[in-house]
């Protein structure tokens, strides 16, 4: 029912050449868009290039951040009115990156959720505790603070076009993955944030990403979990080989 959807996070990694390189390899030997929904997550110099090869095939294009106003003076900033421009249908919103580094706060986050909806961009909301929230036992109270926040002035129509990605912090990059039945029960609690929100038929069309240190050789058990509906893949996403197998999987 809900489609999965595979999405790499390229962060700040590779040259243009490297970026078409990619697309190259990839494009023409990925799933059937039908099956599963790709997307990658390119810097913001490769956006026009990667929308031109796209043109409409799989993967997609997104962006990993975004303003929320159509223009003005914000120096170093980019609108969601330029990246619909690019062609660029997607974008990550609020990446603990961000939030560490980028003074990315709940507050932001829902003002660029509010207004990637309101230019048909898909937002790829990221929620996630730190180790210490999650050995003080305050994953679930932190992860449905974060989703609540970002969904404050979002109608129930919305929010379906919404995806959420769950990314423990202390697991991205690190090599180490919650286990599956860890990151399915925290999956489960973000849905059930969203039906509290939105009521129980709409939380189940929403999608919800697992992300930190997914590999080909772990995607299959994440994805079985029930409410594990597809993944953000940082490192593992470089690779042709390796994203289109996590692609294969879903
Ligand atoms: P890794 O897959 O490299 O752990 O990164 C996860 C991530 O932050 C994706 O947004």
């Amino acid at each position: 029912m809900r489609k999965p959807i595979i999405a790499g996070n390229w962060k700040m990694h590779k040259t243009l050449g490297e970026a078409e390189q990619f697309y190259a390899d990839v494009q023409g030997e990925i799933p059937d868009p039908a099956k599963v929904e790709t997307v990658i997550c390119a810097p913001y110099p490769f956006l026009y290039r990667l929308a031109g090869l796209s043109e409409g095939k799989a993967p997609s294009v997104g962006a990993q951040n975004m303003h929320w106003e159509d223009a003005g003076a914000f120096t170093g900033e980019v609108s969601p009115v330029q990246l619909k421009d690019l062609g660029v249908n997607y974008a990550i919103i609020g990446h603990s990156e961000r939030r560490e580094y980028s003074n990315e706060t709940d507050e932001t986050v829902n003002l660029k959720l509010k207004a990637a909806l309101g230019h048909g961009i898909i937002p790829i909301v990221c929620v996630g505790e730190t180790l210490e929230e999650r050995e003080e036992g305050r994953t679930e109270a932190k992860v449905s603070g974060q989703v609540k926040a970002a969904f404050v002035e979002v109608s129930r129509g919305e929010a379906e076009q919404t995806v959420i990605a769950y990314e423990p912090i202390w697991a991205i990059g690190t090599g180490k993955t919650a286990t599956s039945e860890e990151a399915g029960a925290v999956c489960r609690t973000i849905r059930n944030t969203l039906g509290e929100l939105y009521g129980g038929e709409t939380a189940a069309k929403i999608r919800i990403q697992y992300g930190g240190s997914v590999k080909p050789d772990n995607i299959g058990e994440l994805l079985a979990q029930p409410d594990i509906d597809g993944a953000l893949v940082g490192g593992a996403s470089l690779d042709p080989e390796s994203f289109l197998r996590l692609a294969e999987v879903a």
